[in-house]
């Protein structure tokens, strides 16, 4: 589904990965990007960040990334927002901070308890 809603970043087309309530996460097509916006009812979306958490999870050297990705594909799979194939090309590229999207405080609750259970360090940056 395209919409409207242009990337932040490249200016691609977009499409919307989530909705909880007034805030829809958009994923751009051309750099995969996301972004939450906040909806209006009568007027055009605009961006805003609020009550959603960018999951963050740090790898300190390749042995603990192999570890971790097996980890984060646990404690994330199922997640709307959440794409394996993003992981994997963070992966790829040597990035050893990888983005993992956009969670509500409800989410972030849930993946905080199975992090936890599985020992996974997961940061929820506030949006
Ligand atoms: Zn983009």
């Amino acid at each position: 589904m395209t919409n409207l809603i242009k990337c932040a970043l490249c200016g691609g087309a977009t499409s919307m990965v989530s909705e909880a309530g007034a805030i829809h996460l958009y994923k751009c097509h051309s750099c995969g990007n996301e972004f939450p916006v906040r909806v209006h009812f009568v007027d055009k979306p605009i961006p805003l960040g609020i009550k959603v958490f960018k999951a963050v999870v740090t790898a300190t050297d390749s042995k603990a990334a192999r570890k971790a990705q097996i980890q984060v594909r646990k404690v994330f799979g199922g997640m709307a927002n959440f794409y394996p194939a993003d992981l994997d090309r963070q992966i790829l590229q040597g990035e050893s901070v990888w983005d993992l999207g956009f969670y509500s405080a409800d989410e972030v609750a849930k993946l905080e308890q199975s992090a936890a259970n599985i020992g996974l360090e997961v940061q929820f940056v506030p949006s």
